[in-house]
């Protein structure tokens, strides 16, 4: 069998500048990045009805991921082939999990964005502009603190880390400006992985470059003594900042193994960010395609949720329909069975697990989006398995689909294209969870309430005091980004199915200003990956011709 980089290396790409032709793109709107890869500076006022966005989300997973991406891919191909226009918008991977545990993030097996290597890779250099930009702030922190701190920032009360766009649980804490005065005041800090950067959820937010730079000058970096917030502007690191970002704002434009063109844009963590592609690469491919295919991280839970009551919200975007990927697999864990037994067929598993499905099939029906169910099948799945998940939905009055993008590409999704586009061209009324008037801590206890199925919250004293502090300085109107574990429901990853009777701990909370959310800490959460015992890196090789081996 081929693995996924020798699909993707057998693939003909059609030159970059064709598939923006197709997209009706002039080409003063395409800036070439090698044959492959452009970045596109497109008003998305092009005139045309705004496309139907389509999102793809999950069942709780397992470890490895349920194939939302190869699942977003194998549906964008089905589409054009059953003869819509279709525009992908996806995230762009982090380098952290491409050299650990999980592998890069261009999808799978026929369903695929090219040139793989490259995405999973630098790229277009999004992140190292992203991550400089981080660094440049936290630079001029230590720099202002070093010339006299005439801000009176608290180095005790500093908030900004540094990022770096790999997998390193040494610089998880670090005491920093050792060695004497020149080199500054000594303190505890930290690293954060790129993708956890305030400023790449600020990219993934922003409308435009004017609204880049004012979420930029409204990062909160620390407090003064008596606890007043100091600001990137108040530092003057704004303006710096987004010049690093100039080109990194533009989305970037690639393509399926089928020539279906991809917006793979910014890459923002799941957890304590809200895990989707960039606003204007969605606004972009919906000013451009009919239907716009995109995927929020971890299950529907986290990302769905956030991608509605946050990005949805800020942006003004209504989600015409939605998929939620499961797999045979995944239903069984979450009916009980053990990693190890997951490819022996257990119809009893499969049923138990699927009052997980039904849960996230009421929560994004609860946003007023329309679902369908995508079974993405595994060589390991049997017929019954597959039939039985269809009686259980049928139930409940939606329809899962077996889906073989994986194996076969677009050809292989051709149902479940059909089923999307009918239910995204039938209107709906999308509609947030809370309103923005709502108080954070209630906002938090309507997440878990309405979509945990949680009995409440239990914010620590702390934690009242902060967010009651934040109401009143005049941050109450923001959305909350929950910070869960994705693999169950509650805050306890061992909780599988559908659990009830839990409290949701709100451990911590953390205000990111620019970004325009507040985090709510459920549990812990890892903002530096490390590498397993075997990274990925492990099987890397790079040979004579430049051709890469180990790449997944
Ligand atoms: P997610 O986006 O949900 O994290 P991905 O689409 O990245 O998941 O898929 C996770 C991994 O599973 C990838 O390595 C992908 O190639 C693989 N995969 C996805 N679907 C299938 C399938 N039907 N059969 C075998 N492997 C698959
Ligand atoms: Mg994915």
């Amino acid at each position: 069998m081929m693995t996924d980089i020798e699909i993707s290396r057998a693939a003909t790409l059609r030159p970059i500048a064709d598939v923006a032709a197709d997209l009706g793109l002039p080409d003063s709107a395409v800036e070439p990045y090698g044959r492959h890869k452009a970045k596109l500076t497109v008003s998305s006022d092009t005139g045309r009805a705004p496309g139907k966005l389509i999102l793809v989300t999950a069942i709780n997973p397992t470890p490895a991921g349920e194939g939302k991406t190869t699942t977003s891919i194998g549906l964008a191909d089905a589409l054009v082939r059953t003869g819509r226009k279709a525009v992908l918008a996806l995230r762009e991977p982090s380098l952290g999990p491409c050299f650990g545990t999980k592998g890069g993030a261009t999808g799978g097996g026929h369903a695929q964005v090219t040139p793989m290597e490259d995405i999973n890779l630098h790229f277009t250099g999004d992140f190292h502009a992203i991550t400089s930009a981080h660094n440049l702030l936290a630079a001029m922190i230590d720099n202002h603190i070093h010339w006299g701190n005439a801000l009176g920032l608290d180095p005790r009360r500093i908030m900004w880390k540094r990022v770096l766009d790999m997998n390193d649980r040494a610089l998880r804490h670090v005491v920093q400006s050792l060695g004497g005065v020149t080199n500054g005041i000594p303190r505890e800090s930290g690293f954060d992985i790129t993708v956890a950067s305030e400023v790449m959820a600020i990219l993934c937010l922003a409308d435009d470059l004017a609204d880049l730079q004012a979420r930029l000058g409204r990062i909160v970096v620390g407090t003064t003594r008596d606890r007043r917030p100091v600001t990137a502007a108040d530092l003057n690191a704004d303006g710096a900042m987004a010049v690093l970002l100039k080109d990194a704002i533009k989305p970037n434009l690639v393509q399926t193994l089928e020539g279906t063109p991809a917006l793979i844009h910014g890459g923002p963590f799941a957890n304590i960010a809200h895990g989707c592609n960039s606003v204007i690469a969605t606004r972009t491919a919906l000013s451009l395609a009919d239907y716009v295919v995109t995927e929020a991280g971890f299950g529907a839970d986290l990302g769905a949720e956030k991608f509605f009551d946050i990005k949805c919200r800020q942006a003004g975007l209504a989600t015409a329909a939605a998929v939620i990927v499961a797999t045979v697999r995944a239903l069984k864990m979450n009916g009980g069975v053990a990693k190890a037994d997951l490819a022996q067929p257990d119809l009893a598993a499969v049923r138990r697990g699927a009052v997980n499905l039904l849960r996230h099939i009421e929560n994004v029906q609860q946003f007023g989006v329309p679902v369908v169910v995508a079974i993405n099948h595994f060589g390991t799945d049997t017929a019954e398995e597959t039939a039985a998940i269809q009686a259980i939905v049928a139930e409940r009055g939606v329809e899962a689909i077996p889906c073989r993008h994986w194996a076969e590409g677009g050809a292989g999704a051709v149902e479940l294209a059909e089923a999307v586009a009918a239910l995204a061209d039938t209107p709906s009324q999308f509609r947030t969870i809370y309103d923005d008037a709502l108080p954070l801590q209630a906002k938090m206890e309507r997440v878990a309430t309405a979509i945990y199925r949680a009995d409440g919250i239990a914010p620590t004293p702390a934690v009242v005091r902060q967010l009651a502090e934040w109401d009143a300085a005049g941050y109450g109107a923001l959305p909350v980004c929950m910070a869960k574990t994705q693999y169950s429901f509650s805050a306890d990853p061992t909780l599988l199915g559908a659990p009830v009777g839990h409290v949701v701990p709100i451990r911590e909370v953390r205000l990111a200003a620019g970004a325009g959310f507040v985090v709510a800490v459920c549990g812990d959460v890892m903002t530096m990956p490390g590498l397993p015992r075997v990274p990925a890196a492990d099987a890397m090789r790079l040979h004579a011709d430049g051709a890469i081996e180990g790449l997944f």
